[in-house]
């Protein structure tokens, strides 16, 4: 096995105080995510439904999962009840979805919202100006179980490090704009989610509050 707990304490000691680490065990079997969790590590993330069912069935209760994966509406429904963050939510459909799940579940759920900035082509994520349109929209404020906290974004799977630094100033920049015109009453709104294996090292330099680390921590997935 991946010696995951040394990996885990490498990334954390990279972390100055105000960053939190989101452990991305996505592909990984749950005795990769019990070593970490022996560790003191107790967020996690996963990028898809079913395999996170299973191990919220059988892991330990005080986990906080953020589920950081495109996420169907369809499946709003069967991670509305424990889930901690939905951190990759890309339109007013899905806002308004995990609102009505949330409402069932009598609980109110964190989010982000995704940006794409990044060069590469995705159907997810939000263009700065379609995240500055849906703000603008104000149908969000209606929608009273869901907790907007902040932005999520990827950089460009890039090696140019001027070009990932750019694009993670643009995100810091679009959610100071946003923070003074919709949350400056809002002190929940402070999670900026940027930087992954390869550049969360940079991202933590560029305003990061929580990396979302994976390969690092538990070795190379297993599709
Ligand atoms: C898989 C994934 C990560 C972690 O990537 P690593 O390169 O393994 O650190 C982070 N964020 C998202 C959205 C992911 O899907």
């Amino acid at each position: 096995m991946f010696n995951v707990k040394e990996s885990l304490h490498a990334v954390l000691s990279h972390l100055p105080e105000g960053v939190r680490l989101v452990a991305i065990s996505k592909f990984h079997p749950n005795e990769y995510i019990e070593a970490a969790y022996e560790e003191g590590q107790r967020i996690f993330g996963e990028s898809h439904e079913q395999e996170l069912r299973g191990k919220v069935e059988t892991l330990p209760k005080d986990i906080q999962w953020h589920f950081i994966g495109h996420l169907q509406t369809n499946k709003v429904k069967y991670i509305a009840p424990y889930i901690t963050m939905i951190e990759a939510v890309d339109s007013l459909k899905l806002l308004r979805e995990i609102d009505k799940e949330a409402a069932k579940n009598e609980r109110v759920i964190d989010v982000l919202l995704e940006l794409h900035i990044a060069e590469e082509e995705t159907k997810y994520g939000l263009t700065p100006d379609a995240c500055r349109q849906l703000l603008a929209d104000g149908a969000w404020r209606d929608l009273k179980h869901v907790r907007i906290c902040g932005l999520m974004m990827m950089a460009s799977n890039v090696d140019d490090e001027q070009q990932i630094r750019s694009e993670f100033r643009i995100a810091h920049n679009l959610f100071d704009e946003l923070k003074a015109q919709y949350f400056a009453d809002a002190p929940w709104f402070c999670e900026r989610s940027w930087g992954m294996s390869h550049d969360y090292l940079i991202a933590i330099e560029e305003g990061s509050t929580m990396v979302r680390v994976g390969t690092t921590i538990f070795g190379p997935r297993v599709y």
